[in-house]
C-alpha cells in the first residue's frame, strides 16, 4: 500500500504536538487539572498533554476552535471530546453531514469525520480558557503547518473571536491576508486568498445555555460551509 504523504505529515505533527512542552504555565495547568479532578472524573486517567488536531485528511473544512478544557479534551485527548461545548458541535456536524455520529464522549467511541478537521488555536487546556499572548504565539505554528497540509482546506470556520483572530494570523503566515481586517460576527465570512473565513459564535455554555448560540445557528454556519467548500 503507497503511503499518503499528506498522513504521513499529519501524523509527524500530531506526534510533535502531543510532545510539546514549550508553555511551562500551561504545562503546568493541564498537568494539575489532571490530579484534581471533579469527582465524576476521579477514576479516569488524565490524557493531561496538548490535544492535536482531529479529522479527515481531505478534509475542505476545517473547523478552529480556542483550546481545549480541563476536563474535556485535555481529559479524553481529543479535541471537543467530553464536554458540552463538543456535545453541541458535534450534534450538529452529525446533523449536517460531516459527523458519522451526533456525540463525541472518547476518543476510542468510533466517532469519524469525513471532508472536516478540527483544530484549536492553542493545543493546551489554559486557566479560565485565556491564553496569554506569548502562549498563542508559541503553539500558532502547529495551526500554520496544519493548514499548510491540509491541502484540500477552502472554509475555516472560527468559533468564537479568538479562533477567528488565531485564523486570520495563521492564513497570514501563509501569505493571504486581508485588504481590510475583517470583524468577527456570527455567520460572517471573508474571502482570503484561497480561503473563505467564516466566524460562528463558540458553542460555550455561556452561549448555548443562554440561547445566544442555538443548534439551528451552528447548522446554519456548517451548512454554509459545506456551501462554500463545493461539498455537497
Ligand atoms: S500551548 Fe502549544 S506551544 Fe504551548 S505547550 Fe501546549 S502545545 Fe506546546
Amino acid at each position: 500500500m503507497t503511503e499518503d504523504p499528506r498522513t504521513d505529515s499529519l501524523t509527524q505533527l500530531t506526534a510533535e504536538v502531543v510532545a510539546c512542552r514549550r508553555c511551562p504555565r500551561l504545562v503546568e495547568w493541564r498537568e494539575a487539572a489532571a490530579q484534581d479532578p471533579p469527582s465524576r472524573y476521579a477514576t479516569e486517567e488524565y490524557w493531561a498533554r496538548p490535544v492535536p488536531g482531529f479529522g479527515d485528511a481531505d478534509a475542505r473544512v476545517l473547523v478552529v476552535g480556542l483550546a481545549p478544557a480541563a476536563h474535556g479534551g485535555n481529559r479524553t485527548g481529543r479535541v471537543f471530546t467530553g464536554d458540552r461545548s463538543g456535545d453541541f458541535l458535534f450534534a450538529s456536524l452529525y446533523r449536517t453531514g460531516f459527523a458519522n455520529q451526533p456525540t463525541s464522549v472518547s476518543a476510542d467511541d468510533g466517532l469519524t469525520v469525513s471532508g472536516l478537521y478540527v483544530a484549536a488555536v492553542v493545543r493546551c487546556a489554559p486557566p479560565d480558557n485565556q491564553p496569554l499572548p506569548l502562549e498563542r504565539d508559541a503553539c500558532l505554528p502547529f495551526l500554520v503547518r496544519e493548514l499548510r497540509l491540509l491541502t484540500r482546506v477552502r472554509v475555516i470556520v472560527a468559533l468564537g473571536a479568538y479562533a477567528w483572530d488565531g485564523a486570520l494570523r495563521a492564513m497570514r503566515e501563509l501569505g493571504s491576508r486581508p485588504l481590510v481586517r475583517p470583524k468577527f460576527g456570527h455567520l460572517a465570512e471573508e474571502r482570503i486568498g484561497a480561503y473563505w473565513l467564516v466566524g460562528s459564535f463558540h458553542p460555550s455554555q455561556q452561549n448555548t445555555f443562554t440561547g445566544r448560540l442555538t443548534p439551528p445557528m451552528l447548522d446554519s454556519v456548517m451548512v454554509r460551509a459545506r456551501e462554500l467548500a463545493g461539498l455537497e
